[in-house]
């Protein structure tokens, strides 16, 4: 099954800039030697959009797609690449099936020379039917790899190769037409799917990023905000913020879950390193609660996620112990 949201796999030009354009049928068309691997495919065009435009109510849509879809050997989803290290943790969350869910989409526009969306397509039905991608929850492959969705980040703005697994590394990959895993993952995580009631109150997390100089203001804001249920602090280095930003933090966590991650992009947030004001034990001890390997924009779906789904304020904290990975 493919199932397609848009992003530049599927645009092509218009008066000079490329936006969302083809269905899911024509990306499959446009792929040499699709023929050649065997398979039925069938297709849904769910959106047509760019990857920033989609909403968790999207993707948690999507997810009951999925769960609906029987008989299928396993699933593709084309998108934009931009939110591709949100969306698929999302759906890594909260899918449960056995199926194997690979999500790809492409650097350049199928109207541009050297387009990479027919060869990520294909890569990724070869992944997709692969016995050995059971199991392993959603998927992203981009440019021959295989990576975890709960641990690939995009890292560069055009490059045909910006997806990496800063933490671990790459699952796998496909050469001359043949899916290998490296290993074995560790256990996934899922949160009960939250369910799409349109009266449901909307959950907004905010992502504050640390910077030279700040002082607290932003955070300040957040606390005479209603709107807001959750944040998530993006830190200096192992997790660390200005000295003068803990008082409104420490206030802040007594009012909502915050969740300490790091800015840097890879390793954990740390826990007991250091001990100055503003440091992570600082901020842990007045109840922030830490990321884990979990980089600031998966924190943050991931607590959008257990919100949504009314995890109770208590049961946060392990949540997120228990997600790292
Ligand atoms: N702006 C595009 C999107 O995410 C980028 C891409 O698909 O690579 O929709």
């Amino acid at each position: 099954m493919l199932i397609g949201l848009g992003g530049t796999i599927a645009m092509a030009s218009s008066a000079g800039a490329v936006v969302p354009a083809l269905g899911a049928a024509q990306l499959l068309a446009a792929v040499p030697g699709l023929a050649g691997v065997g398979v039925d495919v069938e297709v849904l065009d769910f959106r047509q959009t760019s990857s920033a435009s989609l909403s968790f109510d999207d993707l948690l849509g999507l997810a009951a797609v999925l769960d609906a879809l029987d008989g299928v050997d396993g699933i593709v989803i084309t998108q934009g690449t931009d939110s591709m290290e949100e969306t698929g943790y999302l759906l890594d969350l909260v899918y449960r099936g056995d199926t194997p869910v690979v999500m790809t989409g492409a650097m350049r526009a199928a109207s541009l020379a050297g387009a990479d969306g027919p060869a990520n397509l294909l890569a990724a039905v070869r992944t997709a039917i692969s016995p050995e991608a059971r199991g392993r929850g959603v998927l992203v492959v981009m440019a021959d790899e295989i990576h975890a969705a709960s641990r690939v980040r995009k890292t560069h703005t055009t490059s045909v190769a910006a997806f990496r697994s800063p933490d671990g590394g790459a699952l796998g990959e496909i050469t001359e037409g043949r899916v290998r895993f490296a290993g074995a993952m560790t256990a996934r995580r899922t949160v009960a799917t939250p369910a799409l009631d349109p009266r449901r109150p909307r959950v907004r997390v905010a992502l504050l990023t640390m910077a030279l100089g700040d002082d607290g203001t932003l955070v300040e804001a957040l606390l005479r905000d209603d709107a807001w249920h959750g944040a998530v602090i993006a830190g200096f280095g192992g997790g660390h913020v200005p000295a003068g930003v803990v008082p409104a933090l420490r206030r802040l966590a007594t009012r909502m879950p915050v969740v300490l991650a790091s800015r840097t992009g890879a390793g954990p947030v740390l826990t007991s390193s250091y001990g100055y004001p503003g440091g992570e034990v600082e901020l842990l001890a007045a109840g922030l609660i830490p990321a884990g390997m979990l980089d600031p924009l998966k924190a943050r779906v991931l607590l959008h996620v257990l919100l949504a789904a009314g995890v109770p304020g208590a049961e946060i904290a392990p949540a997120f112990a228990d997600a790292v990975r």
